[in-house]
């Protein structure tokens, strides 16, 4: 029986209530006569890491990474780390670039006992992850941004054929599994290489599925489009920053930031990320919502018994997601979502909902 490695990084801010929720409901579930052999390792990233190591994500920490089948990552809360590291990719996005995670898996789905803006609504978004328009990403040496002077700053965006048919063709594929439906978002009306090349490219993928119906909007239609009749849309397909906007979008559509998980994945290895930073505004209150790196994790899960066809890995990924959502059914939530739980009693609740 395989033995899998999982990394984990707890992070900054409420990354350590989440993350120690997350792995508090993962050994409970991993209980009894069919167990998944998991071996989990911590490793520094964060604030904690600048303090040991010098660095938010030292090379230490993306050797043993490079060793693991997957990982679970906790916010950084990067935006408030020293200046010295502000010209550098921040730990996700350079994990992100480093091990060449192309595909951002962001679902947005509609749960019973939850009071979302839309209701009856499912979709996943593919956000293209390494390169678009962010430019600490879209460069092999350097950063695709600069001033030319102090008054005028340019900004780069960077698209490549190889890197849009792979996420297109992971976007398809998961299509074919799914409800055959992909839209294809992009602004090629006004951005008419970079995203015109993105829609192109799409397109010419969608060729190889043509069982698969595909539609395409401008990003900016495509958020009025969500918002009016999000349940009429099944997979999306779209670069980086555009992805970025519109899973924050959809994730609070169904309820809000603290419910939405992520994985990034390539061919061979996957990262459990929620959408959500590190809420410096409420770290230490207790009050975070876990359920979205929970279910990160429980994705992380399904991908890794997608991809070793193990079937226990699978129910364990599966007993753990019916009681989160048993839980959510039940009302018992944090307060985000309206509810009266602390992180620990809520966890508690969905250890209890196990059985
Ligand atoms: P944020 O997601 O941390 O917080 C936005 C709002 O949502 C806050 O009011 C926060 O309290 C709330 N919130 C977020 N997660 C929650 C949860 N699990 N439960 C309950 N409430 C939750 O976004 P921000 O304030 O823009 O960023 C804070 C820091 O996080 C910044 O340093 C930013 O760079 C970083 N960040 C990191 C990641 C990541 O690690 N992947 C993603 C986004 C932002």
């Amino acid at each position: 029986m395989k033995t899998y490695q999982l990394g984990v990084m707890h992070g900054d801010g409420i990354g350590r209530e989440v993350i120690e929720a997350t792995l508090a409901v993962l050994e409970a579930a991993n209980q009894g006569r069919e167990q998944v052999k998991l071996k989990l390792e911590t490793l520094p990233m964060g604030f904690s890491a600048i303090d040991r190591y010098g660095h938010p994500l030292p090379e230490e920490t993306k050797e043993k990474l490079a060793q693991k089948d997957g990982w679970i990552m906790g916010p950084h809360d990067s935006a408030a780390y020293p200046e010295r590291f502000k010209a550098e990719r921040n730990p996700s996005g350079e994990l992100r670039h480093y091990f060449d995670l192309f595909a951002n898996i962001r679902p947005a789905k509609s749960l019973k006992g939850i009071n979302g803006l839309v209701n009856e609504a499912d979709l996943i978004i593919y956000r293209e992850n390494t390169e678009g328009y962010y430019p600490d990403r879209n460069m092999y040496s350097g950063v695709g941004e600069w001033m030319v002077t102090p008054d005028v700053a340019v900004s780069s965006g960077v698209f490549t054929r190889k890197a849009i048919e792979r996420i297109a063709r992971a976007a398809f594929e998961a299509a074919m599994k799914r409800k055959k439906q992909v839209t294809i978002v992009h602004k090629a009306n006004v951005i008419r290489l970079g995203t015109g090349l993105f829609k192109d490219v799409c397109y010419e993928v969608a060729k190889e599925y043509p069982e698969v119906e595909v539609n395409d909007f401008h990003v900016d239609a495509m958020a009025a489009h969500l918002v009016k009749r999000m349940n009429d849309f099944d997979i999306i397909v779209t670069e980086n920053m555009f992805g970025d906007i519109l899973s924050d979008l959809t994730g609070e559509l169904v309820g809000g930031l603290g419910l939405s998980p992520a994985i990034n994945a390539n061919e061979s290895q996957a990262m459990a990320q929620a959408v959500h930073g590190s809420a410096p505004d409420i770290v230490g209150q207790e009050i975070a919502n876990p359920v979205g790196i929970m279910l990160s994790t429980v994705m992380l899960l399904e991908w890794l018994a997608n991809k070793h066809q193990d079937k226990m890995l699978l129910n364990l990924a599966k007993k753990i997601e019916t009681s989160i959502l048993t839980t959510l059914e039940k009302g018992e939530t944090t307060p985000d979502l309206g509810g009266t739980k602390s992180t620990q009693t809520f966890t508690e609740a969905v250890i209890k909902h196990l059985d």
